[in-house]
C-alpha cells in the first residue's frame, strides 16, 4: 500500500505528515500564518512534503494521494472550499485538486477538520470497531462531525453535524457572533465565551477567574463551578442533541476540556438520562489521539479522493 500525503492546516498551525497503515511516519509542524493567503503558502507544503517524503525513501510522486483537513465547510461533490471563517481567506478561489494534479500528478481529497478528526478517531482511534458515532470536540469553539453508516455524513451541502456547536441551546439567548443564530451553544459554552460569562457573574470579582491567567472552567471556586456546571449541561445537551439527530452508537468527546477528569461522564450521564434509545446505551468515551486524530483522519481521506478529472483535451 502507498504512503498518503497529509496536512492539517489549523488557525495556528500547520501539520504536515506522511501516512500509512495508522502511522505517521515522519511529521513537521510549521507556523499556519492563516492570514496570509493560502495561495503564497502552497509552494512551502511542496517543498516539505518532498523533504519529508524523500526522509523516509519516497517520491512524492510515488504516494498514493494527498488527505488535507481544513477548518471550513467542503462542497461534498467538488470538494472546493465553500467560506473561509476569516482564515486563509483565498481558499474558496483554489482548486487543490487541480494543484495536486499539476504538481504531483496524485489525487488529493479534502475535508472539514472535525470531520477528519472523527475519520481519524475512527479509524485509528476510540471509534474503531463502530461505524454509527458522533464527536464534539469541546475547545475554544465546538467542533461536531458524524459518521453513519460506515461513511462520514456530508449532507447536501458539506455541512451535516458540522456546526453542531451552533444548535440553539437557549431560545432566549444573545445572537452569537460567529454564526448569527440564536444562543448558540458555542456562544454559551465555551473557552471563547467564558470571559464573557464569568465578567456577568456578581462574585466574578471575588473569584479565582478575575486573574486572567486562570480564567479556564478547573479555578475551582463557587463562581467557577457555578459556570462549569452550566457548560456541563450545555455540552451534555449538544451531545444529546447529536444523539437524536444521527441515531449513533457512540459518542467520542475530544478537545482540550474532556481532559478535566468530570466532563466525560458528566456528559454520559445527561445522554443516558435525557437521550431515548430503547435499543441499548449509547457509549460515550474520550478521544485516544488527541490533537494527532486530524492528521490521522488525512490517510483515509487521501486514500478516499474521488479522483482528479483532468480537463477534457481540446480536440481540433
Ligand atoms: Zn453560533
Amino acid at each position: 500500500m502507498k504512503p498518503i500525503l497529509a496536512a492539517d492546516l489549523g488557525g495556528t498551525l500547520i501539520k504536515l505528515g506522511v501516512v500509512l497503515n495508522g502511522r505517521v511516519l515522519v511529521q513537521k509542524v510549521i507556523p499556519a500564518r492563516s492570514d496570509e493567503p493560502l495561495a503564497e503558502r502552497l509552494p512551502e507544503l511542496e517543498h516539505e512534503w518532498e523533504l519529508l517524503a524523500k526522509s523516509i525513501g519516497f517520491m512524492v510522486a510515488a504516494c498514493g494521494g494527498i488527505g488535507i483537513s481544513f477548518p471550513s465547510i467542503m462542497d461534498p461533490v467538488s470538494g472546493r472550499i465553500l467560506t473561509h471563517f476569516g482564515k486563509y481567506v483565498d481558499a474558496p478561489g483554489i482548486d487543490l485538486k487541480e494543484w495536486a494534479w499539476s504538481r504531483f500528478g496524485i489525487p488529493l481529497s479534502i475535508e472539514n477538520d472535525a470531520r477528519a478528526a472523527l475519520i481519524g478517531e475512527w479509524q485509528c482511534g476510540a471509534g474503531r470497531g463502530c461505524d454509527d458515532l458522533v464527536m464534539v470536540t469541546l475547545g475554544t469553539g465546538i467542533g461536531t462531525a458524524a459518521i453513519c453508516g460506515g461513511q462520514p455524513f456530508r449532507g447536501a451541502h458539506g455541512q451535516a453535524c458540522g456546526v453542531g456547536g451552533h444548535f440553539t441551546l437557549n431560545h432566549d439567548g444573545e445572537i452569537c457572533e460567529v454564526c448569527g443564530n440564536i444562543g448558540c451553544a458555542e456562544h454559551e459554552a465555551s473557552t471563547a465565551a467564558l470571559p464573557r460569562l464569568a465578567r456577568r457573574e456578581p462574585d466574578f470579582a471575588a473569584s479565582a477567574l478575575v486573574d486572567e491567567a486562570k480564567l479556564d472552567y478547573a479555578a475551582g471556586d463557587a463562581c467557577a463551578i457555578r459556570l462549569r456546571d452550566d457548560a456541563l449541561r450545555i455540552w451534555g445537551a449538544t451531545a444529546a442533541n447529536l444523539v437524536l439527530a444521527y441515531d449513533v452508537s457512540r459518542v467520542i468527546i475530544g478537545g482540550g476540556i474532556a481532559e478535566a477528569p468530570e466532563v466525560v461522564p458528566a456528559i454520559r450521564e445527561h445522554i443516558h438520562r435525557h437521550a431515548i434509545s430503547p435499543w441499548g446505551k449509547v457509549e460515550v468515551v474520550k478521544s485516544e489521539l488527541g490533537d494527532a486524530a486530524a492528521l490521522l483522519g488525512c490517510e483515509w481521506i487521501g486514500r478516499h479522493a474521488a479522483g482528479f478529472h483532468a480537463p477534457a483535451a481540446v480536440s481540433c
